[in-house]
Parts: structure tokens; C-alpha cells; sequence
């Protein structure tokens, strides 16, 4: 029989990534959590409506990269794509407005139907961070810092920049939607295939593009900046000196526009070249729309979301697995002793693994490839005389103890 793999996009996670993964999410916590952000968690699946507006009809992940599927109650659902409007939703539905504002972090899970390639999966995972109910420029500075600490706090912020940009306001962002198309049109037929529907369905996308001919014809294109009106521009400029106060470094880049609908005003990347093309590996800005897209509720927000998998390939990170102590019996006859052995050294706390199969060499010798720190040889002589053979793998050092005595000098190594 075939053996089954795995659905293109998607991968098992073994012990060394994981264990990188787990590094990056307690220490992003561990930022949070010093900067007063509490934990969500939302569903993985929701309904799929509740996307469709906030990250826009016309955008990728509602067009081509969305998990839709029907349950048995014909409810249409969608595998989350992203971890922001799910916290938005359940700070509505949970009354949770009252005590404004709020500070949020989340990880898990999330799902789009991409083309697969180094750091670009179908499943991938996020941790994020809200800040909701703050309409002033404060909240993109405290966000754009705390994203900033958690970086420096895994060790690779000296390997990204800081990329960021204004969409303004939604007149700004009108006014330079216009100008931007009527640019563009000019060009029309030099424009990548997937350009030349943006155009029609929604002009500043294609300031996303990746394709070379693209980007050439972008940088004759006028400038968002340009469009700014006076208050969106105050805005910007207050976020860019508060970032300079706080020594945060970042480049101003006006082709910055992400990817969903519900940004305005800031909008920031931390980019990297190591993860290859994909090459942001936190991204975030405000989305002072979303809540009324998907409520009759209108409050503010500003977050952002970093991609786990692309910053493991960043992190360097040595995976070791060390057990203290591999437990051996002479004879499959003394496993019920091994076995109480096995528990009271998990009571003491003592991480430990009964070595099964093969000959008393083949099992000192998987010990050895395991590189437990002590192995306990248990035989006929050891249990008649409530004895353990206590060896020391490192020195070779072996001793005739009794329990008491040998927890004493495991316990002394494992500090
Ligand atoms: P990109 O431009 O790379 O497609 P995006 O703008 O779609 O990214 P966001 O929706 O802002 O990404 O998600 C935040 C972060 O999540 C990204 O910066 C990236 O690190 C990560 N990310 C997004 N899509 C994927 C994916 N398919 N596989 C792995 N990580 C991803
Ligand atoms: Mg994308």
C-alpha cells in the first residue's frame, strides 16, 4: 500500500522546529505579558461572511486563498486566515467594549490556500498583538515598540528593518486610489495579468506586486505622501517621532500597502533577506474600519501578526533532547521494578526513560546514542538487596547505591 502524505502545503512539525516554535511563542508571550497584553484565543473555524468584507471581497484571501467549506448544518465556515478579525468579533460579541482599552495577544493556527514555498505554507502559524480602543498615534507607537522588543528578545532583530507607511484616512486613501489608477491605465497593457484586474477591482493592491515590469512602471507612479490630507499626515509624522524617541529604527517606504482591506493610517513590516522571497516576517498597522465592517459597533484598533515558521529559519536555535537518566533491566523480568523505579524517579522530578529492547550491551549502547547523563542498571543481585547500579556516562563512574542516595546525586547534575 502508497503511504499516505500529507496535504501539499501542510507539515508535520518534529521535535526541532517545534521546539524553536515553542521558544519564539514564550517569548513573545513573555514581552506581552511584561507590557500588561492578555491572552485570546478564538476558533479556528468561523463563518466565512464574517472575513469577507473586512479583508475585501476583491482581495486574495477572500478571491483565491480561502479555506470555505460547508458542515453538516450547511453553514458556510472558513478555516481562519488570519487572527485579527476573530478578536475583533469576539470583543464585540463578549461585551468587552466596556472596559476599553484592551490589550490582546493570540496564537495559533492559520489557514490559506497559497502556493506552496519556503516560508509560504497553507498551514502556517501566527502569534499577534491587538491594542483596541486607542484612535491616537500613541497606540501605533506602544505596538510597533512591544513588536520591536519581541524581536530583539529571540535574538534576530539586527537581522530585519523596519519598513513602514500611511494609507491616511479614507479621503486620502479615495483621493490617491483615483490618481493611482488613472497613472496606471497608461500602462495598462504592460501590466502583470493579476495588475490588470487589481486595476479594475482595487487599484492600490498593485503597489503589493511582486513582478518585475510591475514595480518598474510603480516607480514613475505618483506617490502616496503626496495625497496625504493634513490630519493623516500629523498622524504619520507623530508615529515616525515617537518611534525616533523611542530609538526605534525604520525606513519610511511608500510602496507599503498590506494585503486586507481593513488597514488605514499606519502600516508597518519588519522585513528580513534570510527567509528568501518571503521576506516579511511581522506585519501589522491599524484598522480603525474592521469593527464597523463586521458590527454596528466603530472603535479603533492597531496590531500586528508574525509569521512563526519564517522566523524559526531566522532563529538560531540548537535542539537538544537530554534525558538524565536511562533506567536498563539485565532481563525483560525485572521491568515491574524498573517500571516503580520509573515513577518514583518522575515523582522526584527527574526526567527518565526505561531503555526496552535488545541485549544489556545494545541497550548501554542506545543509552550512550541518547547521551543520558546516568543509566540504572537493575538486575537479580540489585532487587534482592534494594540496590541500584548508579553508572555516570560521562565519567564512566559507577556506584552500588540505594534509591535515597542515588536521587541525591542525580539531583546535584541537574542543576
Ligand atoms: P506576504 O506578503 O508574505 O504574503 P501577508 O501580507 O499576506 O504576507 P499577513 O497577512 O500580514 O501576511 O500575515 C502576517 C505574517 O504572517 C507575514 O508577515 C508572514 O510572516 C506570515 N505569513 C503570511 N502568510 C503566510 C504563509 N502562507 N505561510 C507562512 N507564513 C505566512
Ligand atoms: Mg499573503
Amino acid at each position: 500500500m502508497k503511504n499516505f502524505q500529507t496535504v501539499r502545503g501542510v507539515k508535520d512539525l518534529l521535535p526541532n522546529e517545534l521546539s524553536k516554535m515553542r521558544f519564539i511563542e514564550q517569548q513573545a508571550s513573555i514581552v506581552c505579558k511584561n507590557a500588561c497584553y492578555e491572552e485570546i484565543s478564538t476558533p479556528i473555524f468561523e463563518f466565512a461572511k464574517l472575513f469577507e468584507k473586512p479583508l475585501g471581497e476583491t482581495s486574495d484571501i477572500v478571491t483565491k486563498e480561502n479555506y470555505v467549506f460547508q458542515d453538516r448544518s450547511n453553514n458556510t465556515l472558513m478555516l481562519r486566515p488570519e487572527g485579527t478579525t476573530g478578536v475583533v468579533r469576539a470583543v464585540i460579541n463578549e461585551s468587552l467594549l466596556q472596559d476599553f482599552p484592551k490589550r490582546y495577544f493570540y496564537y495559533g493556527p492559520m489557514f490559506r490556500y497559497e502556493r506552496p514555498q519556503k516560508g509560504r505554507l497553507r498551514q502556517f502559524h501566527q502569534f499577534g498583538a491587538e491594542l483596541l480602543g486607542v484612535q491616537d498615534y500613541f497606540a501605533d507607537i506602544e505596538i510597533i515598540y512591544l513588536a520591536k522588543c519581541f524581536l530583539k528578545n529571540i535574538n534576530i532583530l539586527s537581522q530585519t528593518s523596519l519598513k513602514i507607511n500611511s494609507l491616511g484616512d479614507n479621503d486620502s486613501r479615495g483621493n490617491y486610489k483615483r490618481e493611482l489608477k488613472s497613472f496606471l491605465e497608461k500602462y495598462k497593457n504592460d501590466l502583470s495579468p493579476e495588475s490588470k484586474i487589481r486595476l479594475q477591482k482595487n487599484p492600490l493592491r498593485i503597489l503589493d506586486s511582486k513582478n518585475k515590469k510591475d514595480i518598474e512602471i510603480l516607480s514613475s507612479a505618483p506617490k502616496f505622501q503626496n495625497f496625504l490630507n493634513k490630519s493623516s499626515l500629523d498622524f504619520f509624522n507623530s508615529v515616525c517621532e515617537g518611534l525616533d524617541k523611542l530609538k526605534v529604527n525604520f525606513e519610511i517606504d511608500q510602496t507599503l500597502v498590506r494585503g486586507l482591506d481593513y488597514y488605514s493610517h499606519t502600516a508597518f513590516e519588519f522585513k528580513t533577506n534570510i527567509v528568501g522571497s518571503q521576506d516579511a516576517v511581522l506585519a501589522g498597522g491599524r484598522y480603525d474600519d474592521l469593527s464597523r465592517l463586521i458590527s454596528r459597533q466603530m472603535f479603533p484598533g492597531v496590531g500586528w501578526a508574525a509569521g512563526i515558521e519564517r522566523l524559526t529559519i531566522m532563529l538560531d536555535y540548537k535542539y537538544s533532547f537530554v534525558p538524565m537518566v536511562g533506567l536498563i533491566g539485565h532481563s525483560n523480568l525485572h521491568y515491574h521494578v524498573l517500571l516503580d523505579y520509573y515513577k518514583r524517579f518522575l515523582e522526584n522530578k527527574i526526567n527518565s526513560q526505561i531503555i526496552y529492547n535488545g541485549t544489556l550491551s545494545k541497550k548501554f549502547k542506545k543509552a550512550n546514542k541518547l547521551k543520558c547523563l546516568f543509566v540504572v542498571v537493575l538486575g537479580e543481585n540489585e532487587i534482592e538487596n534494594g540496590i541500584l547500579q548508579l553508572k555516570n556516562l560521562k565519567t564512566g563512574q559507577q556506584q552500588q547505591l540505594n534509591f535515597e542516595d542515588a536521587i541525591k546525586i542525580i539531583k546535584k547534575k541537574n542543576v
